[in-house]
C-alpha cells in the first residue's frame, strides 16, 4: 500500500543499522519500508541481497575494527 505521507514529503529515515561508515540500514517511520546505501552511497530499497551484502561488509568491518583496537595497544 502507498503511504500518502511518504509520497507528498518523501520518507522518514531513521537508521536501525550501521553496517560501515559509509553504509547503514534505515526504515521509514511512516510506511516501515527498510532501505541500505548502495555502493554508490545512495538509497534504495533493501533487498534480500542488500542485506546479504550488509552482512558480509558488517562482518569485513568488524575484523578490521578488531585488528585496529589490537595495534592501538602499546
Ligand atoms: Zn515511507
Amino acid at each position: 500500500m502507498r503511504n500518502i505521507y511518504c509520497s507528498f514529503f518523501g520518507h522518514e529515515f531513521k537508521i536501525t543499522k550501521h553496517v560501515t561508515h559509509y553504509v547503514k540500514e534505515f526504515k521509514c517511520t511512516q510506511c516501515n519500508k527498510q532501505f541500505t546505501t548502495d555502493q554508490s552511497g545512495n538509497i534504495t530499497a533493501l533487498t534480500p541481497k542488500h542485506r546479504e551484502i550488509n552482512a558480509v561488509l558488517e562482518k569485513i568491518h568488524h575484523k578490521k575494527q578488531k585488528k585496529k583496537n589490537l595495534q592501538l595497544i602499546p
